[in-house]
């Protein structure tokens, strides 16, 4: 089965909603709509452009995406702070991150957490890009493939086959995130292969075929074109070389 390639650009905390305007316009000027056949493009700005990110999409009928970075597993009520699911399908995202490893790491996600924002994510229409990695310590004992099955199986525990075919996940090895330390093409392939068994392990190989797998971790266009090269590699989930609208345009275009 054919994947078509998702690019999804990570701003972190970067970018007010005003400079988003500007990246989203210099972004599509660069990218023009043709591109779109062969590529899904999104941005995944902090929560306070979604409003402006949505009024330059719609306003101008791009073909980019865009999502949120983290969601509440709750719907409403008493959650100070929080962000609901409902809150970003009326804002027209189609994505949100979950489980990204700042996430996990600064903010104590477990894989429960992540799996009660997958949930979430699902009950209203968006599509979770459910992130999972290993850091220096495991690469470096080698257990990277055990490491990430077992983090991605806690991280999808009981979702039905449907609720995993839609469903992104993106391995993002910590050690490559934000260091320029990219992995090789070869230790992309061998986790997201892993990626793919156990999707099929939990819902069915024809789920397994058509999910699209995504790698993180100083992608940039000079490595994304042998990344997706490798057969389980649907795409990435670009941080810093999203903030560069020419950069991300390139990368894209290549992916
Ligand atoms: C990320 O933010 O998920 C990421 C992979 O960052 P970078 O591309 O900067 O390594």
């Amino acid at each position: 089965m054919s994947r078509k390639p998702l690019i999804a650009g990570n701003w972190k905390m970067n970018l007010n909603h005003l400079e988003a305007i500007a990246v989203v316009q210099k972004l599509a000027f660069a990218l023009p709509d043709k591109y779109f056949a062969h590529v899904d493009v999104t941005v995944i700005p902090p929560f306070t452009d979604l409003r402006s990110v949505q009024t330059a999409v719609d306003g101008d009928d791009l073909k980019i995406t865009y999502g949120a970075q983290d969601l509440s597993p709750h719907d409403a009520g008493a959650y100070t702070g929080d962000i609901s699911g409902a809150f970003l399908a009326k804002l027209g995202c189609t994505y949100v991150v979950v489980g990204h490893s700042e996430r996990r790491t600064i903010h104590g996600e477990t894989n429960e957490i992540v799996l009660a924002k997958t949930k979430a994510a699902l009950r209203h229409g968006l599509t979770p890009i459910v992130c999972i990695g290993e850091g220096l310590d495991v690469r470096e004992q080698g257990t990277q493939v055990e490491y990430n099955v077992e983090q991605l199986k806690g991280s999808l525990a009981g979702l039905t086959a449907e609720e995993l075919s839609k469903t992104v996940i993106a391995y993002e090895p910590v050690w490559a995130i934000g260091t320029g330390k990219v992995a090789t093409p070869q230790d992309a392939q061998e986790v997201c292969a892993a990626v793919r068994a156990t999707v099929a392990e939990l819902g069915g190989a024809d789920v397994a075929a058509g999910i699209r797998v995504l790698y993180g971790g100083s992608v940039s266009s000079k490595n994304v074109g042998e990344l997706v090269a490798q057969p389980d590699v649907d795409g990435g989930l670009v941080g810093g070389a999203s903030l560069r609208p020419d950069e991300f345009a390139a990368l894209s275009a290549i992916a």
